[in-house]
C-alpha cells in the first residue's frame, strides 16, 4: 500500500532523515519506534505532505505522491493524526469532526459521524462541547475521530499516547485493532515502543534520522538490543543448554 524509497529530509540546511526506506501492507498495523529526536514525528509529516522532502519516493497505492500537497493525499485516502492531537479548541466536537470531513460529500459526512460516535461514545456524549474543554484522552479520540472523518484507507498516528494516563494508553493502543477491523491499515509512531510493538504487527526502528532495525512485532520485542535501548528491559536470558545440570 505504501512504499518510501530514500526519504531525506532537512529543516534549513541541517538534514535529520537520511534516506528512509519502508513499505506497509494493506490491512497491516506497522509502528516506528525510537528515542526522542530520532526523526519519527518529521517522517510521518513528510509522508503526510507538510514536510518538504530534499530527496526519495513516496508511492501510495500505486501512485507516485511525493509532488502531490497536503490536501491531495488526504483525498487520496492518506490522513495524519498530528503529535499533541491540535483539536480546533474553540469549537465543539461535532464541529471539529466535520472539519475532518471536509473532503466529503455532506451525506458521506453524516454517515461517517455516526460511525465515529459509535467507535467513540464519548465523544458523542459531549457533541455539543468545546474541545479544549475535553481530558486529554477524549482529545486524543477526538483526533483520532476528526482524522477518520476523511475516510482515509491509510491513518497515520504520531504519537497516540503522548501524555496519557496508563489506563488511556491501554485504551488507545486496543482501539488499532479495531480499526484494522474496519479495513484501516495503520503507521503509528510512538516512544512508548513497548505499548506500540504489542499492538503492531511489524515495526522499524529509527535513530537519528536512520532505521536501524524492522521485523515482525514480536521479534522485535526480543531482539535484545531493542529491549535494552527502547523497551527499559533486560535482555531475556539465555535459554539453558540442552542436558546442563543444575
Ligand atoms: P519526538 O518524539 O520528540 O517528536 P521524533 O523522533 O519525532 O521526536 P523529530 O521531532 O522528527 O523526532 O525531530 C528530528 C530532529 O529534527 C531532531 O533533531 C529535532 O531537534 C529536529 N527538528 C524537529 N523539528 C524541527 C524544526 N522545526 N526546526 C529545526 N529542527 C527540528
Amino acid at each position: 500500500m505504501l512504499e518510501v524509497h530514500q526519504l531525506a529530509s532537512a529543516y534549513g540546511r541541517i538534514e535529520v532523515l537520511h534516506g528512509i526506506d519502508l513499505h506497509v501492507a494493506r490491512g497491516e498495523i506497522v509502528t516506528i519506534v525510537g528515542s526522542n529526536g530520532a526523526g519519527k514525528t518529521t517522517l510521518l509529516r513528510a509522508l503526510s505532505g507538510v514536510q518538504p522532502m530534499r530527496a526519495g519516493r513516496i508511492v501510495f497505492e500505486g501512485r507516485q505522491i511525493e509532488k502531490d500537497a497536503a490536501h491531495r493525499r488526504v483525498q487520496l485516502g492518506l490522513a495524519q493524526v498530528p503529535e499533541g492531537r491540535h483539536v480546533f479548541a474553540p469549537l465543539s466536537v461535532q464541529d471539529n469532526l466535520l472539519l475532518g470531513g471536509w473532503t466529503r460529500p455532506a451525506a458521506d459526512r453524516r454517515r461517517e459521524i455516526e460511525g465515529v460516535y459509535e467507535l467513540f461514545p464519548a465523544l458523542a456524549e459531549r457533541r455539543t462541547q468545546h474541545a479544549g474543554s475535553l481530558s486529554g484522552g477524549q482529545q486524543q479520540m477526538l483526533a483520532i475521530g476528526r482524522a477518520l472523518m476523511s475516510q482515509p484507507r491509510l491513518l497515520l498516528l504520531d504519537e497516540p499516547s503522548m501524555g496519557l494516563a496508563p489506563v488511556l494508553v491501554d485504551q488507545i493502543f486496543a482501539l488499532l485493532p479495531r480499526l484494522k477491523a474496519r479495513g484501516l491499515t495503520v503507521l503509528v509512531v510512538e516512544q512508548n515502543a513497548y505499548a506500540a510493538l504489542a499492538a503492531a504487527d511489524r515495526g522499524y526502528v529509527m535513530e537519528t534520522g536512520r532505521i536501524v532495525a524492522s521485523g515482525a512485532a514480536s521479534e522485535l520485542m526480543h531482539d535484545p538490543s531493542v529491549r535494552e535501548a527502547y523497551l527499559g528491559l533486560a535482555a531475556e536470558p539465555a535459554a539453558p543448554l540442552a542436558g546442563a545440570v543444575a
